[in-house]
């Protein structure tokens, strides 16, 4: 069933919506959504949160690990009408309300201007975002909920370390392929990629037993050392 929840850790849980993953931490009939998926994703979450006992009045927090209209698309109509607290990285705020262009996607120059509009019409209805995050911030829940920014992927790509968990939430900020290896996250251009390699040798020095993707199942065999070497094998 696309719509049962996965259970990470106690208290952590993802639901795979229509192309990607979003996570959940419930606590004291409280629950923070990581990510909100494309577009017409909003039905499906209600109906993963519910079947975790979560009520959409809940529902009162949505962090988003980065503006691409997979993770933040779904957003507008999830939120619409109710009180929920969003936070994003304060450099991809802008983006996420509408008010900055989103970069794009797949390219830059002609192809990217050919694709932006099409990009533009998944990001859906932008959204205001209450909580512009930094690196080491800690959003207020339950549970520690600790900002991670891994720039890379996008510029304000962040990951959320969940220390009583021992669980990391890193969005697209690391691939885990079918050929179950780790791989880095995809960037859009050299520049990009050595700052997506920086943000991994960040992630590789944090404690957690288990790596929850955007894409991709989770990872709970030696997590850490996997980053390390990814980041040796990439610097080698
Ligand atoms: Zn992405
Ligand atoms: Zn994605």
């Amino acid at each position: 069933m696309l719509d049962r929840p996965i259970q990470i850790a106690d208290g952590v849980f993802q639901l795979r919506v229509i192309g990607a993953r979003v996570t959940v931490l419930v606590e004291d009939g409280e629950a923070l959504l990581v990510d909100a998926g494309l577009p017409g994703s909003a039905p499906v979450i209600l109906r993963g949160l519910r079947r975790l006992g979560v009520f959409p009045e809940d529902l009162t927090r949505v962090a988003l690990t980065h503006y691409h209209p997979d993770h933040a698309g779904g957003l507008g109509q999830l939120v619409a009408g109710r009180d929920v607290a969003v936070a994003a990285h304060e450099s991809e705020a802008e983006i996420i309300e509408g008010k900055e262009p989103m970069p794009t996607v797949l390219a830059e120059g002609p192809l990217g201007e050919m694709t932006a509009p099409v990009i533009a019409r998944l990001m859906g209805r932008p959204v205001a975002v209450d909580d512009r995050l930094e690196d080491g911030d800690a959003i207020p829940f339950g549970t520690e909920v600790r900002v991670v920014h891994l720039p890379g992927h996008t510029r304000g790509s962040i990951g959320l370390l969940l220390p009583e968990k021992g669980t990391v939430i890193v969005g697209d900020a690391l691939q885990y392929k079918l050929a179950r290896r780790l791989s880095p996250p995809i960037t859009l251009n050299e520049e990009r990629f050595r700052l997506a390699m920086q943000s991994l040798e960040k992630l590789s020095g944090l404690e957690y037993e288990t790596i929850a993707f955007s894409h991709f199942p989770p990872l709970r065999n030696e997590p850490r050392e996997a980053v390390r070497r990814l980041v040796e094998r990439a610097g080698g």
